[in-house]
């Protein structure tokens, strides 16, 4: 691979055997049922491996937020759970928990809706950069100070379809959103 910066942090068939682990880890813990409640965008790949490799029969749902506003920290729900939760163990299924502000946030407003319980499984945890400390119950790769995309993960629209997990040069992709097509969508 030619790209700059570009390194492949986990190959599909590593991302294949990762959401296995966590999906015995979750069909082990949850017998009783559970709600995934899925943070579009970015969780639907994994979510989506995710519930075929579950053994229990888990309800499917999403939520979306609003990006942090840079200065205030301050977010809104653009589409909340339709499925009630009260007395129900709930996971919150994520791309990435970076700062943890928003993971902090839906944890927040699930947890005043009386479930039983509410964990967190995310793909991928980056800790250098957490403003918020947040509980992580159920995590399938923890990385390094590094910007990634792929599975789920996307620059400005653009790589969530991949089927590896990569880290790519943040001041690569500002200068061309495109830089990493070539390399990372062989024709
Ligand atoms: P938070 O900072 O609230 O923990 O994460 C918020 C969101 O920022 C994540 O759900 C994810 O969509 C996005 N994000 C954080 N770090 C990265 C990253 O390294 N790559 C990409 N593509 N998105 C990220």
């Amino acid at each position: 691979m030619t790209a700059p910066g570009l390194e492949i942090l986990l190959t599909e068939e590593e991302i294949e055997s990762t959401v296995a682990r966590l999906a015995a880890e979750l069909s082990t813990r949850f017998t009783d049922g559970v709600v995934l409640a899925g943070l579009l965008r970015g969780s639907v790949p994994f979510l989506s491996d995710l519930v075929r490799a579950i053994t229990i029969r888990p309800l499917i749902d999403f939520i979306a937020i609003t990006p942090y506003a840079p200065n205030t920290g301050r977010v809104r729900m653009l589409k909340d759970l339709d499925i009630d939760i009260v007395g129900r163990d709930v996971v919150i299924v994520e791309d990435i928990v970076d700062t943890g502000l928003t993971t902090a946030f839906i944890h927040g407003e699930l947890s005043r809706r009386s479930p039983r319980r509410v964990c967190v499984c995310t793909f991928v945890d980056r800790p250098a950069r957490r403003v918020v400390p947040v509980e992580l119950d159920h995590v399938g790769i923890e990385i390094p100070d590094r910007f990634v995309i792929g599975y789920g993960l996307d620059h400005e629209g653009r790589y969530r379809n991949l089927r590896v997990l990569a880290s790519a040069a943040p001041e690569v992709l500002a200068e061309d959103p495109d830089a990493y097509v070539g390399a990372l969508y062989p024709a």
